[in-house]
């Protein structure tokens, strides 16, 4: 379920997004928050300067492991603006974190890239479930899907 709280993560996370494309990054953005719906971090793509592993989600499983104590990881949750790939998902689990709300499902958004001939990318995009069946997952989150499927767009379109 996707209560009212999460909302106002979710919508930092599509506002990051956007940061996100106006830097030139891909427009992802991700917030971390506490069981009581505090925000502890927040981060978007930054993988323009050619390290592709700098995703918000892998970022914030790493602020997580530094800085919050076992227990606090297991009640907290990671809000994003897109599911998180393999890699993501998978360093989320191994650092014990909690929840994942996601906006876009990776079906979802390789389903519109697809559609607009974008090339393929070199990782599987399994749900999280496939890689983390631990994870309880919420989404996609239809209220914000048209205006990340438009800002996903232009990123295409830019090149
Ligand atoms: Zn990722």
């Amino acid at each position: 379920m996707v209560t009212e709280a999460d909302m106002r993560h979710l919508r930092r996370c599509v506002e990051l997004a956007h940061e996100a494309f106006d830097k030139g990054e891909e427009p992802f953005g991700s917030v971390l928050a506490t069981a009581d719906g505090t925000k502890l971090a927040e981060d978007h793509n930054r993988t323009s300067g050619g390290d592709q592993t700098l995703h918000p989600e892998f970022e914030l499983a790493r602020w997580a492991a530094n800085n919050m104590t076992p227990q606090d990881r297991a009640g907290a949750t990671v809000y994003t603006s897109g599911e998180h790939c393999p890699m993501c998902s998978a360093a989320h689990a191994w650092v014990g974190l909690g929840r994942i709300v996601y906006v876009v499902s990776a079906a979802q958004l390789t389903g519109w890239r697809d559609g607009w001939g974008a090339p393929s990318a070199p990782v599987r995009p399994y749900p999280i479930q496939e890689v983390a069946p631990g994870v309880i997952v919420g989404g996609p989150v239809p209220q914000f899907e048209d205006e990340m499927k438009a800002l996903h767009r232009r990123t295409f379109e830019r090149g």
